[in-house]
């Protein structure tokens, strides 16, 4: 929808226009990814949009310390990564299988952003589930000028709402190739076969037995339970009922009750724990 409060666009291009655009951003004047969201409710507050499109940030780089996806890379970028290029990684078709998560059509998926996925901070944020089960890092500018870094899984405070301060950026995330070097498995309910995620759970085993779950969708932020070697059936439901206490309870909108929630993460849960046995 067109947003008629919105006056002024801005489009910067390279670091230092971007960073020079950060002290004045508010409640009034915003980051734009693919604006996915942005334009799909009204903004009435809105004054100005800080488009990030046109940054230059290089999608997707990888190194021998994992791989770092830029705020602006799209969702359809990180789907198109060939696993078959980088076979020290088996972690990597969790990257896609989130981005499949998102169930939109090839339109959204090429503007959507991961930055934009994150910073909205919606429970079934699927770029929050791959970056937590994969211990993505946030990396983030501040209107000062400097860098800070936090773990995704802790950026994310709850239902669109982050640790990010007025002023401050996602510039990426940095998936660590440790991590990286897991096999993985991600599980998905929804009360339609189109639906948004009511649950999403994505699991890690790294090559010395070590076990990561994400649970997320099913919460009202994140949770990642870890193990030094796979849990038994009963450790993890244990764990997982315990997520009700810590992480705010099962999470309630129309895409599905706490009770049924719980349920599937219990179920789904158990059926990573298999497959990554
Ligand atoms: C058909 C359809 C299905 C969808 N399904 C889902 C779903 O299953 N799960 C889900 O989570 N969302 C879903 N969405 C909502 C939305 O499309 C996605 O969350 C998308 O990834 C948002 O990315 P964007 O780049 O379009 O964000 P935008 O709309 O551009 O921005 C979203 C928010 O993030 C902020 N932002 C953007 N980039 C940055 C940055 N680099 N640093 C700081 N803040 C930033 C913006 O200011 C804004 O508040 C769906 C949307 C559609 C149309």
């Amino acid at each position: 929808m067109d947003l008629l409060t919105v006056e002024a666009l801005d489009r910067p291009i390279g670091d230092d226009e971007v960073r020079a655009l950060l002290p004045g951003l508010g409640p009034d004047r915003t980051l734009l990814g693919g604006g996915t969201w942005l334009f799909s409710v009204p903004q009435p507050h809105l004054r100005g949009l800080v488009d990030l499109t046109a940054a230059g940030w290089t999608p997707l780089t990888a190194d021998p310390d994992g791989l770092t996806v830029a705020a602006t890379a799209t969702l359809a970028q990180l789907a198109d990564l060939d696993p078959a290029g980088f076979p020290q990684w088996p972690a990597l078709p969790l990257l896609a299988g989130c981005a499949e998560a998102l169930v939109g059509s090839r339109k959204v998926w090429h503007v959507a952003t991961v930055g934009g996925n994150v910073c909205l901070a919606l429970p079934a944020g699927p770029m929050i589930t791959m970056a937590a089960a994969l211990d993505g890092v946030a990396v983030v500018w501040d209107a000062a000028g400097a860098e800070r870094r936090e773990p995704v899984v802790d950026l994310v405070a709850g239902p669109q709402r982050t640790t990010l301060a007025a002023g401050e950026l996602l510039r990426a995330v940095h998936l660590p190739a440790a991590a990286l070097r897991g096999r993985t498995a991600l599980r998905k309910a929804s009360l339609s076969a189109l639906g948004r995620s009511a649950v999403l759970l994505a699991g890690r085993r790294d090559p010395d037995g070590g076990f990561t779950l994400a649970v997320t969708a099913a919460l009202p932020r994140p949770a990642v339970l870890r193990y030094p070697d796979l849990p038994d059936a009963g450790s993890l439901a244990a764990d997982l009922d315990a997520l009700a206490d810590t992480h705010g309870g099962w999470y309630a909108d129309p895409h599905g009750t706490p009770q049924w929630r719980h349920a599937m993460t219990r179920h789904l849960a158990e059926e990573i724990r298999t497959e990554l046995r």
